[in-house]
């Protein structure tokens, strides 16, 4: 059998329409962060071999004999809207590697699912119509997606195959990726698939309430399948509820060999979620009261910090992960031995570094470019450690991605010691924190500006954890998000 022709690549972000200040353009695109910057044609073979991407894990298990024809790659990680320029310029790079109509026996795309621009609800569905204007309508697609993923209708019609995330924590990254190349295979070759279906809940899930570490999420993303008899995959997605577009929420989509056996694997699976409704529930802390009874924990039996997750600050939903509401309740109640990452502050990182360690920094910490109103925190602060902010990721989540967070320091006011950083990186790696010398199982307190992902590398450390309810652009509750462009009849909450 000659060897399969197969394009790959990738473009990704989480578009957060709630937070307009944090909107992205080209320039995100291009620069290196907590992953690499846009990679084109060859450059995906080295930029993706190391590091724990879907592409990753799809180079690994392709195998030899499939003739590889390398797109184009970006992932922007989580934001506001994506500049319709970084759109067309992404997409453009992408498709313009595309082979001729006829060369190809199948593409594997890494998506996300969750992407907006002001020019496009579903910039994804946009890119795949593209695709298939360029390569024919035959040639089959498949797909990785986020377990955050808003699916549409026209999304699911453009694709024949695809692997959502089955973790949140996200630590099934490169096994997707390696699940999807196994698709690839099974179907190059062979023509569109035939069945189709996509079910969309009545209702949102919040953020804090989708982690498959605790039930109903675990059961619900382990029925997830892929290349399952008559099966090709079968995706629960949990949606990205801060995303104003007309399919945001939770989803099931199945394709399969034929339409009957797609919409009774997705039947069977809504029924579950449904049964499951009233069960998506997480209790959230007012700020004062969590930073009160972290410290009196902190000083009772156990081991291992209080972890007090800023969920409404996290960046990997948008925020800016700049807000100051956790830090001042810390130095209002005098709390002792606390640690807090990652604040982004370009300014006071700079400052710092300007000054250099043992040097006191005047001038204040955070609580800038927010859509909502949030002091920054007055100094002056000890500048403690300084850091280049260049280093590997060594977590679950993302481990082994060369980062570069720009001039990073650890400022100390009090009892509270602040990682900062000049570029936005969500708390789920413990690798940023010992950049700044800085063992996070040693706090007594250790407040994380993160959702969910912190559970994967903090979790196990933990004595307790809290999701507080302090200022921030990633609003936990549905109820409060000015929708638009939402569908009729969804509610907001289970
Ligand atoms: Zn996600």
């Amino acid at each position: 059998m000659p060897p399969h022709h197969i394009a790959f690549g990738g473009f990704s972000h989480e578009s957060n329409s709630f937070a307009p200040s944090q909107d992205v353009g080209l320039d995100h695109f291009l620069a290196r962060r907590d992953r690499p910057p846009l990679l084109v044609g060859d450059e995906l073979f080295d930029g993706l071999a190391q590091g724990s991407f879907p592409t990753t894990g799809f180079l690994r298990a392709i195998g030899p004999d499939a003739r590889l024809h390398p797109l184009a790659w970006a992932s922007g990680g989580a934001g506001g809207l994506v500049s319709d320029e970084a759109f067309e310029h992404v997409s453009g790079a992408l498709l313009a590697r595309l082979p001729a109509p006829g060369e190809l026996d199948a593409i594997y795309l890494e998506l996300h699912g969750a992407m907006a621009t002001p020019r496009f609800d579903d910039p994804e569905a946009e890119l795949l119509r593209r695709v298939r204007q360029a390569v024919g309508a035959t040639v089959p697609i498949v797909v990785t997606l986020d377990y955050h993923a808003n699916l549409s209708p026209d999304f699911a019609r453009l694709i024949d195959g695809a692997v959502v995330y089955r973790t949140y924590p996200h630590v099934d990254r490169l096994a997707c990726g390696e699940i999807a190349a196994r698709l690839v295979q099974r179907l190059a070759g062979r023509g569109r698939v035939r069945g189709v279906a996509l079910v969309h809940l009545p209702f949102l899930i919040p953020l804090q309430a989708q982690s498959t570490l605790t039930e109903p999420s675990r059961d619900i993303a382990a029925q997830s399948l892929a290349d399952a008899g008559d099966i090709v995959s079968r995706c629960y997605a949990a949606g990205f509820p801060l995303c104003d577009t007309p399919w945001c929420g939770p989803s099931v989509m199945v394709h399969a060999t034929n339409q009957a056996t797609a919409d009774a694997a997705c039947h069977a699976l809504v029924d579950r979620l449904m049964a499951a409704r009233a069960s998506f529930a997480v209790r959230l802390w007012p700020c004062e009261e969590a930073v009160s009874h972290a410290m009196r924990r902190a000083r009772g039996p156990g081991s291992g910090p209080v972890v007090l997750a800023d969920v409404q600050d996290n960046p990997g939903a948008g925020a800016s992960s700049a807000t100051t509401g956790i830090l001042a309740s810390l130095l209002r109640q005098d709390a002792t031995d606390a640690v807090l990452g990652i604040l982004w502050d370009p300014a006071a990182a700079a400052a710092a570094h300007a000054l250099g360690e043992g040097a006191r920094l005047t001038g204040s910490l955070g609580g800038h470019a927010d859509a909502i109103d949030q002091p920054a925190l007055a100094g002056p602060f000890e500048v403690e450690r300084l850091g280049n902010g260049r280093f590997t990721t060594t977590g679950q989540v993302a481990g082994g991605n060369p980062t570069d967070l720009g001039p990073m320091a650890l400022l100390r006011l009090g009892g509270v010691r602040v990682v900062v950083s000049s570029v936005r990186m969500q708390a789920f790696d413990p690798a940023p924190f010992h950049h700044l010398g800085v063992d996070p199982a040693r706090a007594a307190i250790l407040v994380l500006k993160s959702t969910c992902h912190f559970r994967a590398d903090f979790g196990a450390m933990a004595r307790e954890i809290l999701l507080v309810e302090a200022p921030g652009d990633a609003v936990a509750d549905p109820m409060r998000y000015p929708y638009q462009r939402l569908r009729a009849g969804v509610a907001l909450r289970p």
